[in-house]
C-alpha cells in the first residue's frame, strides 16, 4: 500500500482500523502535562483500565474469606493460573497442556533448561544467538559451568556477517551442520530485543532436531507481538515475560511452553515443588514427588494471585482482539512508521538515522531499531523531551514499538512531526 506522510492520511488509517477502540481501553501516560507517544510497550506494555477491577476482585475476596478464598473466592486462588492458560495457549499457538504462568522469565528457563540442557562429555554445545540479552547470556554460561563445561567452548555464538546488523539464518543452519556431533541445544530470542529480528523458528527447530538436538526460545519479544504455533513447529520448550507485549504490569509472572511429547512424560528430570505435585494429592502432604503431566509439573510454588489478576485483564483483552487480527495492523502501522520515518529524516543530511531491524516485514515483529549515526545520546534524551516514549540501548539505539493493541496510525504521525522539529533544531546547532 502507498502510504501518505500526512495527518488526514493517518486520521484515515486510524477510521479504517476496526482495533481502534482498544485504544481506549488502557491508560496513556501523560508526564510533564503532555501526552506522551508511548512507543515503548517492547519494555513494559501500558496499564489496561481494567486492571483495577479485575485487582479489586481479589483484594475483595481476600478481605471477605482470608485463607478461604483460595476455595470459596469468586476465581477460587488454589486454580488460579488455569484462568491465564487459555489465552496465553492461544497466543503461542500451544495446547492448554503445554503452558502455564509462573515465576519470572530468568527463573523459568533454569528450570527448563534442568530439564532440557543435559548435556553428555559427547554432546553439551549450545547454538545461541551473538549479544544475547545480558541475563539469558547469563543464563547460558552459569549452566554450562554447572554441568563442568567452558562456556568459550560450549556456547557456540552466532554473530551477524561483518559489516552488518542482522544475522543470516543460513550461517545458523550451517554452525548447526558443523557442530552436529557435540549439538545439545539451539536456543534464540524468537524476536531479537536489540535488532528486532524475527527468526524462523520451525526451521531452527527442524534443524536442530535433525542433528538430535533440542531447540528451546526466549520470548519475551515474540509473544503478543507475532502468532507463534509453538506446538506445530515442534518447538521443544520457550519461557516468556508478561510485561513487555503483554501489558502484565512491572516485574509480574513469566509463562511457559513445554511440548506435550515431553510435557506428558512425567519421568522427565525437573526441580519439584508442590505446585508441581499431582493437584488431587496436593494436599495430603505426601513425601514422593509425583510430577502433574503438562508444563504444571514444572510448577514449584502457589501462585501470586494479584499480579496475575492484572495480568488476565490483559489476556482478556488479547483473546477478544486476537493475535491475528493485532498482528494484521501491526504489519501496517510498522510500515507506516518506516515510511514516515524514512521521509522525514531523507530531508537531513548530517545527522543519519538509520533503521537496522529488518525491511521485510515477516522478519520483523512491531519494532523498529534505529541507529545514530553522526550524533549521540542526547539525541535520544531529546526525543524524550519533546515527547516520544522510547528506549535507548547501549550502544547507539534507540527502538521504537508501535503497539498495535493501543497506538494509532496518528501517533505514528505525530512522531514523525516531533521527530522532525528536532532534527531541524539538530541541523541548525551544527
Ligand atoms: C526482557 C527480557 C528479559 C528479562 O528477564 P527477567 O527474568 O524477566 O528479568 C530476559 N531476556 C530477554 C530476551 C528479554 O527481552
Amino acid at each position: 500500500m502507498t502510504f501518505e506522510n500526512t495527518l488526514a492520511f493517518a486520521q484515515q488509517l486510524d477510521r479504517e482500523d476496526t482495533l481502534a477502540d482498544y485504544r481506549e481501553q488502557f491508560l496513556h501516560p501523560i508526564i510533564n502535562d503532555q501526552q506522551v507517544l508511548y512507543f515503548t510497550g517492547n519494555s513494559l506494555g501500558l496499564q489496561p483500565k481494567a486492571a483495577r477491577d479485575y485487582l479489586d476482585i481479589e483484594l475483595n475476596d481476600w478481605a471477605k474469606w482470608g485463607v478461604e478464598g483460595h476455595f470459596y473466592g469468586t476465581n477460587p486462588w488454589v486454580s488460579y493460573h488455569e484462568l491465564l492458560t487459555p489465552a496465553s495457549a492461544q497466543l503461542v499457538g500451544a495446547n492448554d497442556s503445554e503452558v502455564v504462568c509462573m515465576n519470572s522469565l530468568t527463573t523459568n528457563l533454569h528450570l527448563l533448561f534442568v530439564s532440557f540442557y543435559r548435556p553428555t562429555k559427547q554432546k553439551y554445545k549450545i547454538i545461541s544467538e551473538a549479544k544475547m540479552f545480558p541475563s539469558d547470556r547469563y543464563l547460558l554460561e552459569t549452566q554450562v559451568r554447572h554441568h563442568g563445561f567452558d562456556p568459550d567452548d560450549a556456547i557456540i555464538e552466532i554473530a551477524p556477517r561483518e559489516g552488518q546488523h542482522l544475522i543470516d539464518e543460513q550461517d545458523i543452519l550451517d554452525a548447526i551442520a558443523e557442530h552436529q556431533d557435540e549439538l545439545a541445544l539451539v536456543f534464540f530470542g524468537g524476536v531479537n530485543y536489540f535488532t528486532g529480528q524475527l527468526f524462523d523458528m520451525k526451521k531452527l527447530t527442524q534443524a536442530a532436531h535433525d542433528v538430535g538436538a533440542l531447540a528451546g526460545f526466549d520470548l519475551a519479544h515474540a509473544v503478543g507481538n507475532v502468532p507463534l504455533h509453538l506446538h506445530d513447529w515442534q518447538v521443544d520448550f520457550a519461557a516468556w515475560c508478561t510485561y513487555k507485549y503483554l501489558n502484565g504490569s512491572a516485574g509480574n509472572v513469566g509463562g511457559i511452553f513445554v511440548h506435550d511429547k515431553h510435557g506428558q512424560d512425567t519421568s522427565i528430570p525437573r526441580f519439584g515443588g508442590w505446585w508441581g505435585h499431582n493437584k488431587e494429592r496436593r494436599f495430603l502432604m505426601e513425601n514422593t514427588f509425583e510430577p502433574m503431566s503438562g508444563a504444571e509439573g514444572w510448577q514449584l510454588s502457589n501462585v501470586p494471585i494479584m499480579g496475575m489478576a492484572v495480568l488476565k485483564s490483559s489476556l482478556d483483552i488479547f483473546a477478544q482482539a486476537g493475535i491475528e487480527n493485532l498482528r494484521a495492523k501491526s504489519l501496517k502501522l510498522t510500515a507506516f512508521l518506516e515510511f514516515v520515518f524514512n521521509d522525514v529524516v531523507a530531508k537531513f543530511e548530517h545527522i543519519k538515522l538509520q533503521i537496522i531491524t529488518p525491511i521485510e516485514p515477516m522478519q520483523r515483529g512491531c519494532q523498529l531499531s534505529v541507529k545514530l549515526i553522526g550524533t549521540d545520546k542526547s539525541f535520544f534524551q531529546a526525543l524524550t523531551n519533546a515527547g516520544v516514549i522510547a528506549d535507548f540501548r547501549e550502544p547507539d539505539v534507540v527502538r521504537l514499538a508501535p503497539v498495535p493493541l493501543y497506538n494509532s496510525f496518528e501517533d505514528v504521525y505525530q512522531f514523525g512531526c516531533r521527530l522532525n522539529t528536532l532534527l531541524r533544531e539538530y541541523q541548525h546547532e551544527r
